[in-house]
């Protein structure tokens, strides 16, 4: 199941709408701490219904208030809402369609009538959006708020992840290296040599060790610091060509190997570690963007195993060698197979 929360803006909402929905949003606060100060005061049960909440917000907005009410509630403390609340419906009770022209509107209950409204649909959310307009994927709560003179919405789309006439692109990141990576069933591949990563780091290791020498402790900080922003460069010049690399395949999902993995592969743990980490954060975050799925796989035997016929193999240097069915081939490329062919957990930036 994927599922992607879309928060966008209405674009310009009548001053008549605004004017109701800012009175819904306190409406709104109001039947909540209603409900809560009704059952502390033990006024009335849990089990109360919009036919004791007298205001004139929809039906269907009231029950949601009493249930986010309920759920307030049943959290330690004293529930207190002091400001104007973001008014919801439950997914049942709302509605997304598209106008004659393609715009996407948005249309739910407030207090004197459903209002339609159009949202603004940037790039990022395009397809989830186009999927739940037609029918192929489903809504939750709608959540509406203003944020200075705007007035946003927000709800998740949720779908099944169509795994059909997908390509798994393999990552493997290592040392010699940085990154080893398949289109498992293509026949491409992409190297990146790791001499730049290890460049960096030699680099600023002998100069801060230099810095030591000489008790200068800011200065050496200061290396530091710019040791962080090279290897963030890098890291970002890494996961764009990952990205590039992927959006040549038809469904591309990208299969890496989980921290621990890498931390195994490589003699880069401890403090260098979070090289790594950053490096996993951007290529998620970058293939989110671009509408690409990514999991972790299992990191285990990556390197040892053969990625045609599984059995384990040797390795010397940059070549593997199957001992079983005599297949060689490029060590990082094997592991980048094996990883592509591996079913992985969904993994979020
Ligand atoms: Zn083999």
């Amino acid at each position: 199941m994927v599922t992607v929360t879309i928060t966008t803006k209405f674009h310009n909402p009548s001053l008549s709408r605004r004017k109701e929905w800012q009175h819904a949003a306190r409406l709104y606060r109001d039947t909540k701490q209603f409900c809560i100060d009704g059952w502390e005061n033990g006024d009335f049960d849990k089990s109360v219904t919009t036919a004791s909440i007298d205001n004139d917000l929809y039906s269907a907005i009231q029950n949601q208030a009493i249930r986010e009410a309920k759920a307030d509630h049943s959290k330690d403390g004293e529930v207190r809402y002091r400001e104007s609340q973001p008014f919801a419906v439950n997914n049942q009770n709302w509605e997304i369609d598209t106008t004659e022209n393609g715009t996407v509107v948005v249309g739910s209950p407030c207090i004197s009538q459903w209002w339609y409204t159009p949202i603004e649909v940037y790039d990022d959310i395009v397809d989830p959006v186009d999927r739940l307009v037609k029918g192929d994927a489903n809504k939750t709560r709608l959540q509406i708020y203003r944020r200075g003179d705007d007035w946003f919405c927000t709800f998740n789309i949720e779908y099944d992840a169509d795994t059909s006439g997908e390509t798994a692109i393999g990552v493997d990141i290592g040392e010699r290296h940085i990154l080893a990576v398949t289109a498992y069933g293509e026949g491409e591949s992409m190297l990146v040599s790791g001499d730049e990563a290890k460049y960096v780091r030699r680099k600023y290791r002998s100069l801060r060790e230099s810095l030591s020498e000489a008790g200068a402790l800011r200065a050496r900080n200061r290396v530091g610091d710019k040791e962080q922003r090279r290897i963030k460069d890098l890291n970002h010049k890494l996961s764009r060509r990952l990205i590039r690399f992927a959006e040549q395949f038809e469904n591309p999902v990208i299969r890496i190997e989980d921290l621990e993995g890498i931390r195994e592969n490589s003699s880069w743990s401890g403090v260098h570690s979070w090289h790594f980490h950053q490096l996993q954060q951007f290529m998620t975050y970058k293939a989110e963007r671009a509408g690409i799925r990514v999991e972790e796989v299992d990191p285990s035997r990556t390197s040892q195993e053969c990625s045609a016929c599984g059995s384990m193999g040797t390795r010397d240097e940059d070549h593997f060698l199957c001992s079983e069915c005599g297949r060689g081939r490029h060590a990082d490329l094997n592991a980048s197979e094996n990883i592509a062919q591996r079913e992985g957990e969904p993994c979020t930036a």
